[in-house]
């Protein structure tokens, strides 16, 4: 299926920015994918795991599959850092509840009641 202008309908390429007709910007502009924009995305999506969400979609949407794969990267990283974020907390609970309990053990066992 060709693509098609939203408002005068006249066939355009997948590559055109505007439509050639009226002018309407059939693509949003693209997304500045400098390599150090790439990897500030990248760091922030680990350590901020809901905005990594929400650049990945952004990324997503592009027409380009450079800006698609750093969309994937960003929701992937996101993924990967909140698993590894709840897996950490659950440990952590975990080893905070256990020396709790051998304290409060070892008070009931000195106290003798
Ligand atoms: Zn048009």
């Amino acid at each position: 299926m060709e693509p098609m202008c939203p408002v005068c309908h006249v066939a355009v390429r997948p590559a055109d920015f505007f439509c050639y007709n009226c002018g309407k910007n059939l693509h949003e502009k693209p997304l500045v994918t400098t390599k150090f924009t790439e990897y500030l995305y990248y760091a922030g999506s680990f350590l901020l795991p809901p905005l990594g969400l929400w650049w990945g979609f952004r990324y997503l949407k592009q027409a380009d599959a450079r800006s698609r794969m750093i969309g994937w990267i960003c929701v992937i990283l996101t993924i990967v850092s909140s698993v590894v974020v709840t897996v950490w907390s659950v440990h952590l609970f975990q080893g905070i509840t256990a020396q709790v309990n051998e304290q409060l053990q070892g008070v009931g066992g000195a106290g003798g009641f």
